[in-house]
Parts: structure tokens; sequence; C-alpha cells
């Protein structure tokens, strides 16, 4: 479908979802159909990302955005480019490249070294020089963030191994980054902690200005007391995997057939979501998996949209906790230390989401295929069941992902 096509398609379908006032209100209906280099024109809300001083727009940018995609969202006012360390002088997509550099934001994020996030190792002298690596690839001259991919196993490891911070300082005095971030993740499948512990630990006692963590409806309490923690230190929050369950259910017809009734006007699930996540003021902004404009103009809209929920947007967040419930797995890794197995059943469900709520399969499956140990190996006793706040019969969901993925 070429481009214009698809834009038709999606005004139409655009209006359905959100209504013409909604549209209208949310400013983002008169994007330029064939959007160029043109400055950002701010539409987007802009957040302080925390200490750093830095005005970021609510919704992060990828490097893995369509080059259709990412014009657009340059003049929707995305400021702030997530895993930009993927980008070399060549693929730096214009819209950037034509601004002033100090005009946008990028993020090089690091990864272990020698292994995956469960199984690689910190080494400060490979991190500077990934860095350094990517810095001249890139011609970007700086990276406005360093940030630590997948985090800590453990409070311990971050107390004993100083190595990502060392490397960022040694960047840092060269003028190659500016800012420290983590995402972080739980790490109790192989003995470590939640990442709220983790994060909590590092406000204390380490320099690290800025946080990504899981974040969806429902989630975790200890979530949102971390995002009000957070804000006591001046540190920035990001939500990531926010989508819970929102593309299973938006292909669902029996989902979409409850949608319909007049409760649920005027909204849809995923901008239920991100006005709800929006209405947290104290969180900075979030990552939300985009495939194309059409899912975009949704998320940007309910944005740009005001800051209090209405009533349908609470209906539907509830009809879709309903759903989910049994069905989707809202990575709060509680079940994971209950497993004889050591089975890693949040990431084994962290990549059914991508197949099933961002439709990317093709990561899904590889990831997948880089487990140790995957659904297979569930030998079916029972013992995390008790665990799971979302019910799910974790055993048998291991047998239906294995089948899609494996
Ligand atoms: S049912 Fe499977 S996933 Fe659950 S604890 Fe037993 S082996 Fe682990
Ligand atoms: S299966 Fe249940 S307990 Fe395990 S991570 Fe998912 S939601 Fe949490």
């Amino acid at each position: 479908m070429s481009d214009g096509a698809q834009n038709q398609n999606l005004s139409r379908r655009d209006m359905m979802r959100l209504g013409a006032t909604g549209v209208a209100a949310a400013g983002i209906g008169n994007l330029p159909a064939a959007a160029d280099e043109k400055a950002a024109s701010d539409k987007l809300p802009k957040r302080r990302y925390g200490r750093t001083g830095l005005e970021i727009g609510w919704l992060i940018g990828a490097s893995d955005w369509t080059k259709e995609l990412i014009p657009r969202a340059v003049h929707a006012g995305v400021n702030y480019w997530h895993k930009a360390q993927r980008w070399t002088a060549d693929s730096l997509p214009r819209p950037l490249k034509s601004q002033p550099r100090e005009s946008y934001y990028l993020e090089c994020v690091v990864d272990r070294v020698g292994g995956d996030h469960s199984h690689g190792r910190i080494d400060e002298e490979q991190h500077y020089q990934f860095v350094k690596s990517c810095l001249k690839a890139s011609g970007v001259g700086y990276y406005d963030v360093f940030k630590f991919h997948f985090g800590y196993h453990s409070i311990e490891e971050a107390k004993q191994n100083p190595g990502m911070v060392r490397a960022f300082e040694r960047l840092k005095k060269e003028g190659l980054v500016k800012h420290l971030a983590i995402s972080q993740h739980h790490y109790n499948n192989i003995g470590g902690d939640m990442a709220w512990d983790i994060l909590d630990y590092l406000a204390e006692h380490q320099p690290y200005d800025a946080t990504q963590f899981f974040y969806t409806y429902n989630d975790r309490k200890e979530v949102g007391e971390w995002i009000d923690v957070a804000k006591k230190h001046d540190i920035a929050t990001i939500a990531m995997k926010t989508m819970g369950g929102v593309g299973r259910a938006a292909s669902d017809p029996k989902f979409k057939k409850l949608l319909a009734d007049p409760k649920y006007h005027d909204t849809t699930p995923a901008a239920a979501m991100v006005k709800w996540l929006r209405s947290n003021e104290n969180l900075t902004g979030a990552v939300i998996a985009t495939k194309n404009f059409d899912q975009f103009r949704e998320n940007a809209g309910a944005a740009t949209a005001s800051l209090a929920m209405a009533p349908h947007d609470h209906a539907t967040l509830a009809l879709l906790a309903g759903y989910n419930k049994g069905l989707t797995c809202l990575l709060c890794a509680e079940c994971v230390s209950t497993c004889p197995e050591h089975l890693a059943i949040a990431d084994i469900f962290r990549y059914e989401r991508y197949a099933r709520d961002y439709y990317d399969l093709d990561r899904a499956q590889k990831e997948y295929a880089a487990l140790t140990k995957n659904g297979s190996s569930c030998a079916g006793c029972g013992d995390c069941l008790p665990a799971c706040p979302q019910e799910i019969d974790i055993a048998s969901k291991l047998k239906d992902v294995h089948r899609l993925l494996g």
C-alpha cells in the first residue's frame, strides 16, 4: 500500500476510533502526509528528563522505526531517540541530520559482553571502546545518554562491579557522553533481585540520572512506588513494555465486539493506555513499540489530549484488564523464582508479547531461539501457578508459546 493510500485509510480508521473531535483535539490529524525534514513542531507534550534538565517529547523515538515514520515523528515533537547507536553516518535519518545537533537527543545503549543480559559480563574497557566505535561510525559527535541495557542482576552486583559507571565517567570526561541511564529488568530467575529493589539502591548510591523499566496497566504496585521515589531524587522514569495485551485484543474479534458498546466510545485500548500512563505526572515518558504511522498517530493523539482520563478511558482499561486475566503476562516475574526448572518464564512471555502485541514475530522467534532453556523444558509441575496474579495457566501457555515461537 502506498503512503498516500495508507494515510487515507488511517484517517478513516482514526475518525472511527477517536471520533472527529478526538483527532482534531489531538492536533496530530494535521500532520503532513509526506512530512519532510522541517524542525519539530512541538505538538507532543514535553517533560523534563530528571536532573539532566533535557526537555524530551513524551513519546520516545526508536532507531528501528521505519524511515517513513521517523520524519513524521520528528515533526510531531519526538526529540529523544532510543538505541541510536544503531545509526551510522549513512543511516542517521535526514530529519535529524539536517537539524542542529543540540536540538535532539541520542541514546547509546550498552550491553554486557561475552553473553546475553543474563550471562554476559560487565567490562569497563569494552563498554568504553564500544561507545567510541559507535561514535566513529555515526559521526554524531557525542551521545546525550549512555544507557546500561538490561541493568544489574542484583544490588550486590551493582555494589561490586563499577565497570559500567567507570566507562561512562571516562567517556564523559572526554565529552563523548553526557548523562547516565539504566534500563532495569528483573533477575529473580537467576537468583538476583527485582528491578524496583535495584533501582531503589541505585537512587541512593550511584550516579544514574534516568531509568527505564516495565510498566503497564494493572502492574505491581512497587513500580508505581518506584516512580514516586525517583521523582523525589529528580531521576527520570521511562516506562517500557507498556502495551500489555493491547495488540492481541485489537485483533481479537470477540474483544472488538465488546468494545463496540457505547460506553467505550471515542477511545481505544492503546489510546486509553497512553492517557493512563501520561496522567501520572511523575512519569517522564514512555517507549511504545510502533510499527507504522497509524499506531504513532493513535499514541501521539492520546499523549497530546488532556491529562485527565475520561470515564470511557477507565472503562476501556477495565475491559482490557478483564480480557488480559488468564491470558496476558504482565512480566511481573513473580512466578519465576518458584520454578524448579529455572525457566525464564517472564522472558519467554515477553517474547510472546513481541509477536502478539507488537506483531513482530521475527524478533520474537530470534529472542526465543537464543534461550538456553525454552518452554519445552516445562515439567508441568504447577509450582508456579499460585504465584501468578494474572491467574495464567503457565504450563499450558508455555506450550502454546513454544508452538508459536519454537
Ligand atoms: S509448571 Fe513448568 S514453568 Fe511452572 S514451575 Fe513447573 S516447570 Fe516451571
Ligand atoms: S506469568 Fe504471571 S506471575 Fe509470571 S511474570 Fe507473567 S504475570 Fe507475572
